[in-house]
């Protein structure tokens, strides 16, 4: 793994081995615009790697949004808990620095919540969901943290006619259930010219949404661990890990010895053997234009609203606090084998669809140069929602993963449950439905793989030939593939355990 301070190592590494990026119609490819910004005055505060053995109460590994969070709920509640927290770059470089910024709730997915965990704990989770968004914005206000924080909603569209109204049955849900606030459907009339595209048909207001800037986010929330006294060692990698009691954290210069251990490495996480089945990662990718200024005064959610699509290969754009759009679509390549690609970093063929994608959803735009674009690697899970675990039923070693695209927020709740748990804290979160490990498995390679690549072009073909095929069907079919778990026969759950009572 590329390390230093130099937020584009990562792309410049992956684009010295692409010659496509030469043709690339973004100008700084693989450069993260977010990180770029957050950088420019944060890195007079650096942390050396790890070069001695050292003791802890608790070793945190990989210092993203769910690592941060989960260190510092330990430090806010524990003042006098020792808590190391290693990175194997710099903290926020992994997804938590590069993602789309939509800070969003559960409610739109109510009806999935319900179908999984019943009405009762489906009404306690989206409430959570909501207030993980208010722990980003209290925490943000109480330590200066300012992340462009602007809590407006989601406009969750259909751009293909047969995306129209899969919002109805979470809406359906959230007004039975008395939470009709949360989700409402928009009149048709006027939506173009609110979104400003010609390819929304129809859509749905998500009110407990929020646009942030992830990188200022997670940078600050690295500056208040330290403050807090967490002690962070960044380009230190853990490269094994002995699960007695207490752990070892093995670093190439140094190691924690921990009572605890918290694995929070996101996509990485699918490289230990216990959770490569748990997890795939995926790459996703965003293109982000130049401030457009005063052209944006006719685009009516420009002002903090977040804009995204009902695919699978979701599309979700918010504009940026000086006034770029920045524009993204899910559904990248596949990690086979649970390895995070540099493709998941700067995929050049990638960011050329989405810069046509963006340029189709806003042709008014179609001269903007496109300063930035770039990838990063999501941990996608079977179930779609995140869990927390221990390696095995024996060890101190617990995990936080599989937020499928959708952690901005909900590593807020997951952080705090890891936390708690690591100091011995429990309540409904840290025995929740969310603590129980994996709720499915991913078939074995190479079926998983092959498997997943023949599904993942499937999805592509259907998805871009949208306006041609009523392909509500098809899809309907190949999101279910998508969720795909394993026969039981396969599973391989024995020794991955949940943490609470359930
Ligand atoms: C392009 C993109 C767009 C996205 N858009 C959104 C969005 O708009 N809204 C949303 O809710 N979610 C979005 N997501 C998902 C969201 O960013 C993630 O779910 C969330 O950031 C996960 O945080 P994390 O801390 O678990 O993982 P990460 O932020 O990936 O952190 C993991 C850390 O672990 C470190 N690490 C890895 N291996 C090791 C090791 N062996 N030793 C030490 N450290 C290690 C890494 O360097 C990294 O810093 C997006 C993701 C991507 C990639």
């Amino acid at each position: 793994m590329v390390t230093g301070y130099d937020v584009n190592a990562r792309a410049r590494a992956q684009r010295g081995t692409s010659r496509r990026a030469r043709a690339s119609s973004v100008e700084s490819p693989g450069v993260v615009w977010w990180l770029s910004e957050a950088m420019t005055d944060d890195a007079k505060l650096s942390f050396a790697p790890l070069a001695a053995s050292i003791t802890a109460d608790v070793c945190v590994v990989g210092g993203g949004f769910t690592g941060l969070w989960a260190a510092i709920e330990i430090r806010e509640q524990s003042p006098e808990t020792t808590v190391v927290l290693i990175d194997s770059d710099q903290c926020g470089f992994g997804a938590s620095g590069r993602n789309g910024g939509w800070a969003t709730g559960w409610h739109d997915e109510l009806d999935g919540l319900i179908a999984k965990f019943g009405e009762t704990e489906a009404l306690r989770l989206a409430a959570r969901s909501s207030w993980a968004i208010d722990r980003i914005e209290s925490f943000s206000q109480e330590h200066g943290i300012d992340c462009h924080f602007r809590r407006q909603g989601a406009l969750w569209t259909a751009s293909a006619p047969w995306q129209v109204g899969s919002w109805n049955p979470a809406i359906e849900a959230c007004v039975r259930l008395g939470r009709g606030k949360y989700l409402e459907t928009l009149e048709p009339a006027g939506l173009k010219a609110r979104t400003g595209s010609p390819v929304v048909l129809a859509g749905a207001r998500q009110t407990d949404a929020a646009s942030i800037q992830p990188a200022l986010l997670v940078r600050g929330m690295r500056r208040v661990a330290h403050e807090l006294g967490v002690q962070i060692f960044e380009s230190t990698p853990m490269i094994g890990i002995d699960r007695h009691r207490p752990a070892v954290v093995r670093t190439p210069a140094g190691q924690v010895i921990a009572e605890k251990v918290v694995l929070a490495t996101g996509a990485w996480a699918a490289q230990l053997r216990e959770l490569r089945r748990a997890i795939i990662p995926i790459g996703s990718h965003i293109v982000a234009t130049e401030p457009l200024g005063r052209r944006l005064d006719d685009l009516a959610w420009a002002s903090g609203d977040l804009l995204g699509d009902s695919q699978l290969m979701v599309h979700y754009a918010q504009v940026s606090h000086d006034g770029r759009i920045v524009f993204g679509r899910g559904g990248g390549a596949l990690g086979s084998f649970g390895r995070v690609l540099g493709r998941h970093f700067y995929d050049p063929k990638t960011l050329e669809e989405i810069a046509s994608d963006f340029r189709r959803w806003f042709p008014q735009f179609a001269d903007a140069r496109l300063t930035h674009g770039w990838g990063g690697p999501v941990d996608r899970a079977p179930g779609h929602l995140p869990f927390v675990g221990r390696l095995d039923a024996d060890s101190e070693v617990l995990y936080g993963i599989g937020y499928s695209g959708n952690g901005v927020a909900p590593s807020a709740l997951i952080g705090r449950i890891l936390g708690r748990l690591a100091i011995g804290l429990r309540d409904e979160d840290t025995d929740g439905p969310l603590a129980q490990g994996p709720p499915g498995y991913l078939p074995p390679e190479p079926i998983r793989s092959l498997g997943g690549a023949g599904v993942r072009a499937a999805v592509q073909f259907v998805e871009s030939r949208e306006s041609t095929i009523q392909s509500r069907i098809v899809h309907r079919g190949l999101r279910k593939l998508v969720a795909t778990r394993v026969p039981p026969f396969l599973d391989p759950r024995k020794g991955l355990s949940g943490v609470g009572p359930a």
